[in-house]
Formats: C-alpha cells, structure tokens, sequence
C-alpha cells in the first residue's frame, strides 16, 4: 500500500460562499499535498512504505516524542478527514441515530453547536476540534498542531480546521465567522453519522462495553 494525495471529494468552488476556491486550491493543493508528500519522502525506503496512512500515524504516536513523521503524516489523515467533513449541501442537523445520540450526550442539538463553536473559537492558535465517540460516549476535543484523535484511542466523527491557513484568505481574523458558516453551512451529517454508527458497532462489540454502560446527563 502506497499513500496517496487525495482529491477533493467536491470541486474547489462548491463550498463557496462560505469556503472560497482560493482557500481550497491553497490548501488542498499546497498545504495538504505538501504533508502529504513529505511523509512518503519520510517513509521511502523503510517498513512504514507499505503501511496504510492510519498505521502510520499510530506507529509514529508511539514513539515518545512526537516527530516529523507523526506530525506530517497526521496531518496528511487529518485534511483528508476534514474535506469528507464538509459538503456543498452540508449544515442543518442530523438525523437518525446521531442525532439521538447528540441529545442525549449534550443535552440538545443547540448545546453542542454552542459546546463546539466555543471549542473551536477558544483553541488557542493552530489545532483541530474534533467530534469524537470514545469511551461510549459522544465529545468536543481539540488538538494542538498536527495532534489527532486517532492517536488517542478515540473515535474521530467530524473535524473542523482551525489553523489560520484554512480560513484567513476568506475571514482575516474572523475565526468565530468561519466557525459559525463550518457550523450552520458546511458539516457533512452524512458523514458524521456513518463514522458514529461504525464507532459504535466497534465500541459494543468490546468486551464489557455496552450501550446501556452510557448515563444521559454524565458529561464528565
Ligand atoms: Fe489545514
């Protein structure tokens, strides 16, 4: 298995108004790609070469100091996370099973837009917020840099980019603008669900993890 660079899963001007086609060609196009393409120089000639991307970034988890490797090969995983994390028809609120699972965790569809907005406004500098499911339960993170959940043992649902590349050509310093048009606009529910059903199925199948282990209202 080699890795590769992947394409825009929608054409460059389709997140527009919210999210230009300069802002994607940049970032797809330099940005990713360029993570992409120094983790295969790093991995060239080694074990790692045949290993799928998520081996990768666990692999160099591992390793006690976060290297070179871990934070371009995560942040290869992560951008092609966050474009499946968007769509062109994307915004509203989930249904189904998620959506079940959202109010139960944070209380109602409004607490955690409020819960993740605030999460991804307050992160200090560069970083990711995340929508997770660890533990049998849905959360909020945030990650630092390259940082990902996938290093953690937990669940990634949905992601929104917050370093200042992702947004700056189109909102200068209006990170909250940004976040309220990824929140209401752009979030691809689609997508969210599938990884929480997965995640799920994962998470019963685990001995000694059920769903009824889950207490509504614990948000500890
Ligand atoms: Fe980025």
């Amino acid at each position: 298995m080699s890795i590769e660079w992947p394409k825009l899963p929608y054409s460059t001007n389709a997140l527009e108004p919210h999210i230009s086609a300069s802002t994607l060609d940049i970032h797809h196009g330099k940005h990713h790609r360029a993570y992409v393409e120094k983790t295969k120089l790093l991995i060239a000639g080694t074990a790692l070469a045949e290993r799928s991307l998520d081996d990768i970034v666990s692999i160099a988890a591992s390793k006690k100091r976060k290297t070179t490797l871990f934070n371009n090969a995560a942040q290869a995983w992560n951008h092609a996370f966050y474009w499946n994390s968007m769509s062109p028809e994307g915004g509203g609120e989930p249904r189904g099973s998620l959506a079940d699972r959202i109010e139960m965790d944070f209380g109602s569809f409004v607490h955690f837009t409020e819960a993740f907005k605030s999460a991804a406004v307050r992160h200090f500098a560069s970083g990711w917020v995340w929508l997770v499911f660890a533990r049998n339960k849905l959360e909020i993170v945030s990650t630092s840099n390259a940082d990902t959940p996938i290093a953690h043992g937990k669940a990634p649902l949905l992601t929104m980019d917050v370093w200042e590349h992702a947004y700056y050509l189109d909102y200068r310093n209006r990170r909250a603008e940004y976040v309220a048009n990824f929140v209401e606009k752009l979030v691809n529910w689609e997508f969210a669900t599938g990884n929480f059903q997965r995640a799920a199925c994962r998470s019963t199948a685990e001995p000694g993890n059920h769903p009824q282990d889950h207490v509504p209202g614990n948000r500890s």
